[in-house]
């Protein structure tokens, strides 16, 4: 009886600490790390024209690309580690992309191999950078090539986020690994 009329006095104050007892277990042994995205812009210039295409982009011109790349991962906790702090260095991310996209895009000539050997006579007098993919080199497409590109190359410890390329000033494609 007694023990019955102090539960029901109390029995709500000693719910909350059981409460704060296994939150704080919880957070104990479940210690969540904050995942960061870092970034890195890069622009190129690349020229293309669209197979098959119903207006002007069949014809080759150029655009003045800007790419954007986010990782996301969590700082290095380790106290000994030179990298402390850091998700992964902004200079090893520039030279992933560098190595894997702008060497490869930038300044070159990008049409799509299924172009007639016809119309392409003469082109590599033109253009020392020709570069044949086996894709329509749109926006959307070339951002699915990037993404392979720079995924094969990232470290274990990031994951590609998000790639956002920019065409011309109004018009931008992006690819998120949430929406694939
Ligand atoms: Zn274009």
């Amino acid at each position: 009886m007694i023990k019955r009329r102090f539960y029901y006095e109390y029995g709500h104050i000693y719910t909350t600490l059981q409460i704060i007892f296994l939150y704080s277990i919880t957070q104990h042994f479940y210690n969540p790390m904050t995942v960061i995205r870092i970034t890195k812009e890069f622009d190129f210039e690349m020229a293309h024209a669209l197979l098959g295409y119903n207006g002007p982009c069949k014809d080759i011109h150029g655009h003045s690309y800007k790419l954007s790349v986010t990782v996301a991962g969590a700082p290095v906790t380790d106290q000994t580690s030179p990298e402390l702090g850091i998700v992964i260095d902004f200079s090893l991310l520039k030279k992933i992309v560098k190595d894997a996209i702008i060497e490869h895009f930038d300044h070159a000539l990008v049409l799509n191999k299924n172009f007639p050997q016809t119309q392409l006579a003469g082109i590599h007098s033109i253009s020392g950078r020709l570069l044949m993919v086996d894709y329509q080199p749109t926006c959307e497409n070339l951002l699915i090539d990037f993404v392979e590109r720079i995924k094969t190359n990232l470290p274990l410890t990031t994951n590609l986020h998000h790639l956002k390329l920019r065409e011309t000033s109004s018009s931008y494609a992006e690819w998120f690994a949430n929406d694939n």
